[in-house]
């Protein structure tokens, strides 16, 4: 008669799941075969315990046991584990967690990431968008259904693996679980692979996903769209997509992150006088002050008038305007009189106008 799943584990009756989870962990560190090599009374506990843990931390089992004992466990076709390796197959997720991965769990096999590009104006970065994309994603075959067998075929069991998926390599006495070369861990062989699919079970689908792109969004920023990757082999988690954002250059207006740069073109006049001008912003037409005696190449700042931040909490950046000075090539005969008689006015002033000797 073998001994009391509970007691085996040293945990009372009504533990709950961690506390089981968190006994066998410290007595299957402390039997296991890779730290007693050829003790085979340490073996014999690591088998005792791992029958325990497999029943207790099994809610179904555990209502068995609880009730019917050993014997209502054998009435419903539990037998235990006959050898180490079977512990191993059973649980090499578990001992992974704390062996290091050593164990290389088929169950953690994720699915793979997918990318994909975006190009948005400097207007929908600034104001925010969506997009549309179509995502190719693999899916489960319909021919099929996703089981990789012609319909009207089964596939076998892998022999290999006993169709555990898993095979235990042992050197010495390091053991070490991993994926079955021969099924790759999918634990059945498909004898007559599915004519659509060509046995993999799976099929490619141009699937929609909508992208929300948030206002002061730059280039080369990715969006993660968490699960829209490729769907996980065996169940597993799928993997995400990332959209890798790209901007078009604006024409007249220059992104440096959250602040914008453009080029504001004054005449002589507006340069010397000052003057009240109109610019178009990236949010539409702003009503400006130029200051008398402006310089060419100086900034302007317009505060708040720039790009907002990702953070919109964090407000928006300035607007920069580099002032250019723009001189006419063709003058009415009144202009020209008028730049004359400037002229003479400025010589008067600043007195030596030695190149231009005064008329008269
Ligand atoms: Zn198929
Ligand atoms: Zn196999």
């Amino acid at each position: 008669m073998p001994a009391d799943y509970y007691e085996l584990l040293g945990v009372a009756r009504d533990a709950d799941g961690a506390a089981i989870k968190k006994a066998y962990r410290q007595l299957a560190l402390k039997y296991h075969p890779d730290r007693n090599p050829g003790d085979s009374d340490a073996e014999q506990r690591f088998k005792e315990v791992s029958e325990a843990y497999e029943v207790l931390a099994d809610d179904q089992k555990r209502q068995v046991y609880d009730r019917f004992g050993h014997e209502g466990l054998k009435g419903r076709g539990f037998e235990g584990f006959s050898n180490v390796q079977d512990i191993f197959s059973s649980f090499g997720d578990f001992f992974s967690d704390f062996f290091g991965g050593g164990q290389r769990g088929r169950a953690r096999a994720r699915g793979e990431h997918l990318r994909a590009d975006i190009e948005l104006t400097l207007e929908e970065c600034f104001s925010g968008t969506s997009r549309r994309l179509e995502v190719p994603r693999d899916a489960a075959c319909d021919r099929c259904e996703g089981k990789g067998a012609e319909p009207g075929t089964s596939p076998t069991t892998c022999s290999t693996c006993n169709g555990s998926g898993q095979v235990v390599m042992g050197r010495g006495y390091i053991t070490m679980t991993t994926t079955c070369p021969r099924c790759r861990g999918r634990r059945q062989i498909i004898t007559s692979p599915c004519t659509q699919c060509s046995g993999s079970g799976q099929t490619r689908r141009h699937e929609a996903v909508h992208v929300k792109v948030p206002a002061g969004i730059d280039e080369g920023m990715k969006l993660r769209l968490e699960g829209k990757g490729q769907p996980a082999p065996e169940g597993g988690e799928p993997g995400d997509l990332f959209v890798v954002v790209h901007v078009a250059e604006h024409e007249r207006l220059e992104r440096h992150q959250s602040d914008l740069l453009a080029e504001l073109e004054l005449d002589y006049v507006q340069a010397c006088l000052g003057d009240r001008i109109e610019f178009e912003g990236i949010d539409g037409t702003l009503s400006l002050e130029v200051p008398a005696g402006t310089q060419p190449g100086e900034l302007l700042r317009v505060p708040g008038r720039g790009m907002p931040q990702l953070d919109a909490r964090r407000g928006r950046g300035d607007l920069h305007l580099r002032v250019g000075l723009r001189v006419p090539t063709v003058l009415t005969t009144r202009q020209r009189e008028l730049l004359e008689a400037l002229r003479a006015a400025s010589s008067d002033d600043d007195a030596p106008a030695a190149d231009e000797p005064a008329d008269a």
